[in-house]
């Protein structure tokens, strides 16, 4: 059994088939496990790439981090912020620090703006832009949204499909907003407070990983980059690993593979059909770059990492690694930053020198009033490439394409983040890699359907059942029906009463009921009297609950529209989370 790559899911797989006593080699590329999670270090100085938290409700998987870090997986109580105009505003944001930081101006535009944007907003929403102004206004998206998506994609915001913003930013619907307002959205709530850490970086989880497999007999074999995979009539046959620069070829038997599946699609010796090879050319991806900036200063600020949403510097995100976890930096009176780039291979700031990144992340930081380029000690760059796979248009069919035609390879598997062109994180990494070894024993689980939107489903399965209950309540009411029957109800009783008061006789006739007098203009207590206060307490009762009605789906209609505004707003604070 052979699984390419030493990251999370092909980790999670390998581990998987061990323990079932399956034989199985791993390898990978680079020499340390851990792929886009790993743990790099510079001078005992320990970073990420980007700063992982670890999250997940499945409780497998948390299961398995638990059991594998015990004491050295740390709950960090998280801060964040987003930094804009010299200001730090509080993320998730807060209503009243925004606005304190805004200034009375802009709290005043914004809101006029976010008003106008609800009367008059964009007819037609293809964009990004268009869609985020529609919710938000347009002064809040150039606050808030549009200069930290750019950076991150590095495309202007009006040529982001509205699709991909729906799809980050949730769109709920109207039940699901009420049921989230009553009920409380737990999975950001749960995420805003507190998130789990290993002491010494993410890569120290897929260390204990490596270890845990090597000891039940699993082999990693780092520095061992494939090549070429030879398939024949549905089947990987061989495949070519280069190591120190000299080749050599196994036999395979199975094969799951977590390398991006567009190099894959390259290295299937023979190629696919042209169509293939074109669909795997058009996936594309966002790489990432990091300067990590030592400087000599015990204390820079109290988050754990910062949103640069500013246009004038270029760095998109700082991490402060020893607010992750204090072991992260080897002396305690210094402190390393972490200055993240999104950029694209071959673009300008990828190609740039080391000495000259640095230069630009010293001089940026100081520009933001962080620290002065003075208290830089020491630098160390490091180059991600396809960090993040990327939604752009046609991508959905260029994957099917590569799909349908590795679904005729029977004993190959596509696992993990690049391996499926998904936008995993850890936790569906890994769940993608069990799964796929849970198949080589004899399982047939669809490793497409779990995805960064299983959270979704599960919540939105909560929801329904909540749905379920709250519906009928939440439904309009048919006011023609309504009025008709308090109208029929209402003339029945009267008629029904006058009636059996004119059967029962008596000196005086209906007293109390003669008092209708008043509002029924001709009524009298007989048999003609009767089939007057039929008439009339039917057109009363009809009117009185045509109105009631009528106010009753306005009230809800209300209710429901800042239900739906409010949860709108709230989903914002998942949104930056998503990068
Ligand atoms: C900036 C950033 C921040 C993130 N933050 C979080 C977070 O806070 N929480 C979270 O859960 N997730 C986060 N993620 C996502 C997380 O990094 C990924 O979900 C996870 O690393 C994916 O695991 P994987 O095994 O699928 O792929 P990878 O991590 O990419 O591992 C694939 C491995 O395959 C190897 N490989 C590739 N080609 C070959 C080949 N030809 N031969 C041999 N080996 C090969 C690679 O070297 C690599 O080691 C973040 C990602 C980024 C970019």
């Amino acid at each position: 059994m052979v699984v390419v790559g030493a990251g999370p899911a092909g980790l999670s797989a390998a581990y998987r088939l061990v323990e079932q006593g399956v034989e199985t080699l791993v390898l990978e590329q680079t020499n340390r496990v851990g792929g886009i999670s790993r743990t790099e270090t510079y001078e005992e100085y320990a970073f990420d790439i980007g700063g992982h938290r670890f999250f997940t409700k499945n409780e497998e998987v948390d299961r398995l981090w638990r059991d594998m870090l015990g004491d050295d997986f740390l709950s960090v109580p998280r801060m964040s912020r987003i930094y804009y105009r010299g200001r730090f505003f509080d993320y998730p944001l807060k209503p009243l620090n925004a606005l304190a930081n805004l200034g009375l101006t802009e709290s005043v535009l914004i809101p006029l703006s976010y008003l106008r944007a609800q009367l008059w907003g964009h007819r037609r929403e293809e964009t990004f832009e268009q869609w985020v102004s529609n919710r938000f206004g347009e002064r809040l998206y150039r606050t808030f949204f549009k200069t930290y998506t750019e950076k991150v994609w590095g495309i202007p915001c009006n040529e982001i499909l509205a699709t991909w913003a729906a799809q980050r930013i949730q769109g709920l619907s109207l039940s699901t907003a009420v049921t989230n307002a009553l009920f409380g959205i737990q999975k950001a709530k749960s995420l805003i407070d507190a998130f789990d850490y290993p002491r010494r970086g993410p890569g120290m989880m897929w260390e204990r990983f490596q270890r845990a497999i090597e000891s039940s007999g699993g082999q990693l074999r780092l520095g061992s980059e494939v090549t070429r995979l030879c398939h024949d009539q549905g089947r990987i046959l061989r495949v070519v690993s280069r190591e120190n620069g000299k080749e050599s070829e196994m036999p395979v038997h199975e094969l799951i593979s977590s390398m991006p599946v567009s190099t894959l699609i390259g290295r299937l010796d023979p190629k696919p059909p042209e169509e293939v090879l074109d669909a795997a050319r058009r996936l594309s991806y966002r790489s990432f770059l990091i300067v990590v900036l030592i400087l000599d200063k015990p204390e820079v600020f109290p988050d754990q990492w910062i949103y640069v949403h500013g246009p004038e510097v270029r760095v998109g995100r700082i991490q402060n690694f020893k607010n992750w976890s204090p072991t992260m930096v080897p002396d305690p009176v210094k402190t390393s930053l972490g200055m993240e780039y999104f950029c694209d291979e071959g673009d300008e700031i990828w190609e740039m020198p080391d000495e000259d990144l640095r230069e630009l992340a010293s001089s940026e930081l100081a520009s933001l009033g962080l620290a002065g380029a003075d208290d830089v000690v020491d630098s160390y760059v490091v180059r991600q490439p396809k960090a993040y796979p990327v939604y752009n248009q046609g991508y959905e069919q260029s994957l099917q394409t590569i799909r349908d035609f590795l679904g005729t390879i029977d004993n190959l598997q596509t696992i993990g983040r690049n391996g499926m062109h998904r936008y995993n994180n850890m936790d569906h990494s890994m769940l993608t890699g069990m799964l796929a070894a849970e198949n080589v024993m004899g399982s047939s689980h669809d490793l497409w359907q779990v995805n960064e939107e299983e959270a979704y489903l599960e919540e939105e399965s909560l929801a329904d059942s909540r749905e379920a209950v709250i519906a009928p309540v939440l439904a309009r009411m048919d006011k023609l029906a309504f009025a008709t029957s308090v109208g029929s109800a209402s003339g029945l009783l009267i008629f029904l009463a006058t009636i059996w008061l004119v059967v029962k006789g008596g000196d005086v006739v209906g007293p109390n009921l003669r008092l209708l007098e008043n509002y029924f203009f001709g009524y009298t207590v007989t048999v003609k009297g009767a089939f007057l206060a039929l008439a009339y307490a039917f057109c009363w009762g009809f009117l009185f609950g045509w109105l009631f009605a009528y106010l009753r789906n306005l009230i809800l209609a209300i209710y429901l529209y800042s239900a739906k505004k409010k949860a709108e707003m709230l989903s914002i604070r998942d949104f930056f989370e998503s990068f």
